[in-house]
């Protein structure tokens, strides 16, 4: 075993691994990485079909990002934000409003104060503490309860949501794998449905060869969900305070995507029962979900963030993964006047958002998200952007001759193959048997590198991923899902209702 990795193993303890297995065998160490390949020590290459859990958008060893970071290093590496201004992270909130209140400029709200922090899971903690006291300092006591008592502001999130991994986040997801153990120590928020056509139960359509979203038969049953919760929540005296959802597409959830026209409908109604709108756009933000047509606007659509493709403006928008390129650590959740002004006042008063970390406005994270929006701003990134997502389409097709392929889910540069037993009966493999997992490691063998979200292997190539890189890692997951799963598909073993009963997968790993 090389040096390096021994010394992994007898250190390093891996977030979201089963330790005894990485134990097993020797860990493939990365030394260099340049566009979307990354080396290991052993000077094996490997294709990042996962953009380095999500995070990386123009490739590896950008020149313009590591002349940035370089050129910043120069000046200063970190001063506190605590007390104290900085020149690139002012510079970087002022380009974030920009680009995050695109024309047409009658979208509201403004988002106009940014707030930074070190990952996604920071990112949500601010925008729920904002939301929280927001609410508590403009909606006040409750009148209807016998004897005047403080509101608890209540939060809404969507089933299968994953938000991070500090309590406040776990707090807001309803995966039972990853947050039942700490219920304890949680604070009680509501799910309510989201759009999962591919297991839906109120989906009639027969398994077909297609994306589920375009073959569906339903009457939006899950938007009516939504609005009975809203109206619910809102006859205990205490409508919700916030929606929380990943717009156009769940990630962790299992690469699961909302049908055109869901996002637009559910935070209309979320809007019209005076609930806040948090948008996570930590894995969709900064053009992941390409250049989409909807019901309502027949041009493709430019902004680089999901929400606005549906017409949507939050009152906060939380990014991370990609807002350096995925160089450094950095995150920033963005908001409008009217919360800022809320924490306005004497210093007697203690308004003050009471909240911050050391590394707060990194100048060094600031200066290498400065160079990686403005390469995304420029032409040739979205000359680049869009043939990459035509192409992963047309890549994707091919999968669908295989029979454990039951569906593909594309939203423009990201994917979701869920596995089955069968596509025509939707059986799903149980987490124990690691499909998925195994699919990744079959891939691996063959360098291409990713990480499945149960049994859902997701592909999210850089922008600067060529033609040729592509087909290679759609070759390498076709191959590795027949080594597999060799022969024909497993028969069903009793007569289970496929697909209305096995429900929202389970996972077993996550970004
Ligand atoms: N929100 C979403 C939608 C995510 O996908 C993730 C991470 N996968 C997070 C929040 C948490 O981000 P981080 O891992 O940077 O804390």
């Amino acid at each position: 075993m090389h040096p390096l990795a021994k010394l992994d193993h007898a250190h390093v303890w891996h977030p979201f691994t089963q330790m005894r297995d990485w134990l097993k065998r020797e860990p493939v160490v990365i030394v260099a990485g340049k566009g979307a390949v990354l080396r290991d020590v052993r000077g094996r290459e490997y294709l990042d079909a996962n953009a380095s859990i999500w995070t990386n958008l123009h490739g590896h060893g950008h020149p313009k990002i590591n002349a940035a970071i370089r050129r910043q290093l120069g000046k200063i590496a970190h001063s506190s934000a605590l007390g104290l201004a900085n020149e690139p992270a002012s510079i970087l909130a002022a380009k974030l409003v920009q680009a995050t209140n695109p024309k047409p400029a009658r979208r509201k709200p403004r988002l106009n104060k940014v707030f930074f922090s070190d990952n996604g899971s920071t990112a949500l903690e601010v925008a729920l503490k904002l939301a929280y006291e927001f609410t508590r300092r403009s909606r006040g006591t409750s009148s209807r309860s016998a004897g005047r008592r403080q509101i608890e502001p209540r939060f809404l999130s969507l089933e299968g949501a994953y938000h991070g991994d500090t309590v406040g986040a776990v707090s807001l997801g309803h995966i039972d794998l990853f947050h039942k153990s700490y219920s304890g120590l949680l604070f009680k928020t509501d799910q309510v449905m989201a759009p999962y056509c591919y297991r839906c139960p109120f989906n009639r359509a027969k398994p077909e060869r297609a994306d589920a979203r375009e073959y569906r038969k339903c009457n939006w049953e899950c938007t009516g969900h939504v609005e009975t919760k809203f109206r619910a929540q809102k006859r205990k005296g205490n409508s919700y305070a916030a929606f929380v959802f990943e717009p156009l597409i769940q990630g962790a959830a299992g690469m699961i995507p909302q049908p055109s026209g869901w996002l637009r409908q559910v935070t209309g109604i979320a809007r019209s029962h005076g609930a806040l709108l948090i948008a996570d756009e930590v894995m969709t933000g900064f053009g992941r979900t390409g250049f989409p047509r909807s019901t309502l606007n027949p041009q493709p659509s430019t902004s680089l963030f999901a929400c606005h493709h549906e017409g949507v403006q939050p009152d906060f928008l939380c990014l991370a993964k990609g807002l350096t390129g995925g160089y450094l650590p950095m995150a920033a959740t963005l908001t409008t006047q009217r919360i800022f002004d809320a924490f306005l006042g004497e210093y007697g008063e203690f308004k003050t958002f009471f909240h911050g970390h050391s590394y707060t406005a990194n100048q060094l994270g600031a200066a290498a998200a400065l160079a990686s929006l403005d390469i995304l701003q420029g032409k040739q990134s979205a000359d680049a952007r869009r043939p990459l997502e035509k192409n992963l389409h047309r890549e994707l097709q091919t999968l669908w001759s295989l029979p454990n392929v039951g569906d593909i889910r594309q939203v423009g540069l990201m994917a979701g193959i869920e596995l089955v037993r069968n596509w025509r009966t939707r059986q799903p493999f149980a987490l124990r048997e690691r499909a998925g997992i195994r699919v990744c490691e079959a891939m691996a063998k063959r360098g291409v590198l990713t990480r499945p979200v149960g049994n859902v292997i997701v592909l999210m190539p850089p922008y600067c991923t060529t033609p040729q890189q592509l087909h290679r890692m759609l070759v390498a997951l076709h191959e590795a899902t027949e080594e597999t799963f060799p022969g024909k598909p497993e028969r069903l073993k009793s007569k289970s209702r496929p697909d209305a009963t096995a429900g929202r997968i389970v996972l077993s790993s996550t970004a």
